[in-house]
């Protein structure tokens, strides 16, 4: 029998996790008891869900390492390298940017936080109520994030430059800085006399060969991980947050709709002359696995296999394009903070001039460089633009956005990831790569 296609599987497990979800909610009611039959399911689930997700998680660190120095150590790979980062920023850049702006039209446009002219009542008390059920890890990680306050703006700048490229390496946060050293290294192998830079190159491809079996053993067991996120997402979610919530999230949800299905494929289409529709086929496996894990930095060993095997992007652009982009560049979640921040303003009755909107784009772009491709990072980063921009109870808001964050955090960490592979298709096809042709 033939096998089923790698994203049918992850799809036909979303589905059926959402389903039994449903039904169980239905069976048992949306408060699992302690100890009862589906607070024990949603445990083992949440479990089997965490090893699929460390096991993805501890692929990342040698295929950065070992992908980068290969690609970028590989024949040709220093000469036109300037040209390449240019680029790869410059997209980056102006494609966070358009992604802001649709969130800031449509928060404006939508106004998910008023009714009748006022500040809404009721969700400022959904907040409070929230804020109040929040689970204590939800609070703690607002409080330590509150106490830092400010002080990270441009610690993303000091995060290329690690003191020590080991630790980096170990914190998850801290890819950036893993890759900056990747790409000296693979620049410096290119200097050394031939015999040598030819041994250290095997044994870099060899290494990033054997990370690829790897990660496809890790993803073979896909569906029963994909399996195990999804379900305690939706039984612990339910219908009301939608009641409550239904403005806010159908504006988060259209805007980030806008940005991936009208924006980009339109920058596809005119910036790089390629099929949407070709690459949207060929992305598959990563954006379902985006979506279903909530991080883009998870979903990084299998968005570089799409983009080279799917899309035939060449090792040096989708080495150098997909690790940083996993890293830096998040359309999402640069759209999200901006519609999170002006909703919140909109929620304690904060108007907001020309002048702060503006402020809350840059922020927006910058702090998105500095959010960790790992679920629910951009909380911390929307308390500090709140902060920042000196809108009331901004804890109280975050514990709350928090605690509903994961159907957004989904779909934002899509839109994150396609972005990258968006950038990887569009700059390897100017530089003369054969990309998404039919094979
Ligand atoms: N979960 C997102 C990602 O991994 C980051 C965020 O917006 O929280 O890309």
């Amino acid at each position: 029998m033939k096998k089923l296609a790698s994203h049918w599987q992850i799809l036909a497990s979303l589905v059926l996790a959402t389903l039994t979800a449903i039904a169980f909610r239905g069976l048992f009611g949306g408060e699992a008891a302690e100890g009862s039959f589906v607070a024990r399911a949603i445990e083992i689930s949440e479990f089997i869900g965490d090893l699929f997700l460390r096991a993805l998680k501890m692929i990342i660190v040698p295929l950065i390492v070992t992908s980068v120095i290969s690609g970028i150590a590989s024949l040709q790979g220093v000469q036109g390298f300037a040209r390449l980062g240019m680029k790869t920023f410059g997209f980056y850049a102006c494609t966070t940017l358009l992604a802001v702006l649709t969130g800031l039209l449509m928060v404006n446009l939508v106004e998910p936080g008023v009714r009748d002219g006022q500040p809404n009542q009721t969700i400022r008390e959904a907040f409070e109520q929230r804020a109040g059920d929040a689970s204590e890890a939800q609070k703690a990680t607002v409080a330590t994030a509150s106490e830092k306050e400010g002080k990270d703006f441009f610690g993303v700048f000091k995060a290329m430059l690690p003191e020590n490229v080991i630790g980096a390496a170990t914190d998850n946060g801290q890819m950036l800085g893993v890759i900056v050293f990747s790409i000296l290294f693979a620049i410096a192998v290119t200097r050394l006399p031939e015999g040598e830079m030819r041994t250290l190159r095997e044994f870099f491809q060899a290494g990033n060969d054997v990370m690829i079996t790897v990660t496809r053993w890790v993803m073979a067991t896909a569906p029963i991980g994909v399996y195990a996120l999804i379900f305690p997402v939706v039984y612990k979610t339910g219908a009301r947050i939608f009641i409550e919530l239904g403005p806010y999230f159908a504006t988060v949800l259209v805007a980030l709709a806008i940005h991936m299905f009208v924006t980009m494929p339109l920058v596809l289409k005119f910036a790089g002359g390629l099929s949407p529709l070709a690459h949207f086929r060929a992305m598959r496996e990563a954006l379902l696995l985006a979506f279903s894990t909530a991080s883009s930095s998870g979903t990084l060993p299998v968005t570089m296999r799409c983009v080279q095997d799917n899309a035939g992007v060449s090792k040096r652009t989708a080495s150098f394009t997909l690790p940083l982009g996993a890293t830096v560049n998040m359309d999402g979640t640069a759209l999200y903070e901006c519609v999170a921040v002006v909703f919140v303003a909109q929620v304690m009755g904060i108007q907001l001039d020309f002048a702060q909107q503006f402020l809350i784009v840059t922020a927006a772009l910058l702090t998105s460089v500095g959010v960790a491709g790992v679920p629910s990072a951009s909380l911390v980063a929307i308390l500090l633009i709140l902060k920042n921009s000196g809108i009331p109870n901004a804890d109280m808001a975050v514990v709350a956005l928090l605690s509903v964050d994961r159907l957004l955090d989904m779909s934002r960490t899509a839109v994150n990831v396609f972005g990258d592979t968006c950038a990887a298709v569009v700059i390897a096809k100017s530089e003369g790569e054969k990309v998404l042709q039919a094979r």
